[in-house]
């Protein structure tokens, strides 16, 4: 989809130029927005928060499902507002530690930022109703192993998917190599602690 940021601009103070907030998206709420053309297979931005367990959350929101028990927390950065679609512009994959939404195909500048929230999730902590719009919408976003099997397999080809999840499911991360990635400009603001203190 293609749209003009008719919305205002919100001040939220980010370290991605690339990027824009804006306000009001069709009733969802904030979406973020291509401040610039990317190339498929572009890194669009990284998602920073600190590795907290399920059990320390109380809220969800803006949480991140980055291990079968484990979430990054909001950063208050613009990766926070990044809408889910049934039909993305975006993937997430690791990359070694960093957790990175990157283009799935050519994304022009305007276009919303979105990937499929489906694809970070197990577990069943979280699903909420998709209003997304895309005629392929799916009505529900829950667990990657409630995906469709073709929908599944197309974000495994994809590498659209945490190196987690995959190994969950038993499938071998990806061959795609670090030097296919055009990587980020800015990096990780906040320390990622030890996943086991
Ligand atoms: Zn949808």
């Amino acid at each position: 989809m293609t749209r003009s940021p008719s919305t205002r601009n919100v001040a939220l103070k980010t370290q991605e130029p690339s990027l824009i907030l804006l306000e009001e998206v069709g009733g969802k709420g904030r979406g973020v927005f291509a401040g610039r053309e990317f190339a498929a297979q572009e890194e669009v931005l990284e998602f920073l928060g600190n590795i907290v367990d399920v059990g320390a959350l109380a809220d969800l929101t803006h949480a991140l499902q980055i291990g079968s028990r484990e979430f990054l927390t909001a950063s208050g950065d613009i990766d926070d507002y990044v809408n889910h679609s049934c039909s993305p512009n975006c993937g997430i994959r690791s990359v070694g530690e960093r957790v990175i939404l990157f283009a799935l195909k050519h994304i022009a500048k305007n276009d919303e930022i979105t990937f499929d929230y489906s694809t970070t999730q197990t577990g069943g902590y979280w699903s909420m109703q998709c209003q997304c719009g895309a005629p392929q919408c799916r009505g529900t976003i829950g667990d990657f192993r409630d995906l469709p099997a073709s929908v599944q397999q197309h974000y495994i080809n994809e590498h659209a998917i945490l190196d987690y999840l995959l190994e969950e499911l038993g499938v071998a991360p990806s061959k795609v190599s670090k030097a296919e990635y055009k990587s980020g400009r800015r990096s990780r603001k906040k320390p990622i602690p030890a996943r086991n203190c």
